[in-house]
């Protein structure tokens, strides 16, 4: 048994908090932990340093938290709050000097190859592009897969027509853009003691998990701890906390979490 670590990078919803020319109170709030970063976390394991998301403050999230090198990035579906800096791994391809392993559904491959096709070494328009990126496509719609030498779980579920996938590592894992989900789900987190899950706000959404219902999907895997992320501004922190079972919490930009994974 060893002992993973989890940084989140960022836990703010697709909007980031302060949310652009919003007036309320948590955008305005001067607490540290009311100001969030598009969704995005770090997992070390051992000597391992895998990125979770490249969204559209890549760039801000590895100069405050000092990235340089990554050995793995993983993305869980194709939603721009998830991938707009992709981009910003050309640096990361450059200090390695040898293309980033990269794990991800088929489906998500195919838009931001579509998207990115200039990094992805798909761009025929510009002669003797390089791909950044070493592609690892997740061999079916649940189970485990080796990347860069760990056994990764994985399980699938659908957001506006989308797939999306969430990741396991030993006994964490981490669920984003949560709504509906086939019951296999809870199969593939039995046993998960340490569970990263998305909430937006109080109130319903069509692609995400208000906080009664993470806690409720929380309830029903068991997790000793739950962190919540993907938070739009409906949300003051210290309120919320006040609000949530003591196992529940919000998640906040900066924050180390430990796990233990096998
Ligand atoms: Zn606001
Ligand atoms: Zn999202």
């Amino acid at each position: 048994m060893k002992q993973g670590v989890l940084q989140f990078l960022g836990t703010g919803g697709s909007m980031g908090i302060p949310v652009i020319g919003c007036s309320c109170a948590v955008c305005h709030s001067e607490m540290p932990h009311n100001k969030r970063l598009r969704p995005s976390a770090l997992v070390t394991l051992g000597d391992q340093r895998l990125l979770i998301e490249a969204g559209p403050d890549l760039r801000e999230q590895a100069l405050r938290y000092g990235l340089r090198t990554i050995d793995g990035v993983i993305l869980t579906h194709a939603h721009n709050d998830h991938v707009a800096g992709l981009d910003e791994l050309r640096l990361f391809y450059l200090y390695k000097g040898a293309p980033i392993p990269l794990l991800l559904s088929n489906d998500t491959y195919d838009d931001v190859a579509k998207r990115f096709g200039y990094i992805f070494g798909q761009d025929k328009r510009v002669e003797g592009l390089v791909a950044c990126f070493d592609i690892h496509q997740l061999p079916a719609e649940r189970g485990k897969v080796d990347f860069v030498g760990m056994t990764i779980g994985y399980t699938s579920y659908e957001q506006a027509g989308m797939r999306v996938d969430g990741f396991r590592f030993g006994d964490m894992a981490y669920i984003s853009d949560i709504r509906r989900y086939p019951e296999t789900i809870f199969e593939d987190l039995a046993g998960v003691t340490t569970l990263v899950l998305t909430a937006l706000r109080y109130t319903p959404s069509h692609l995400h998990f208000t906080v009664d219902e993470a806690v409720a999907f929380a309830e029903k895997v068991g997790a000793r701890h739950t962190w919540l992320t993907h938070i739009a501004h409906d949300l003051d922190h210290e309120k919320t906390n006040a609000y949530l079972p003591p196992h529940v919490r919000l998640a906040y930009d900066g924050l180390e979490i430990t796990f233990d994974y096998h």
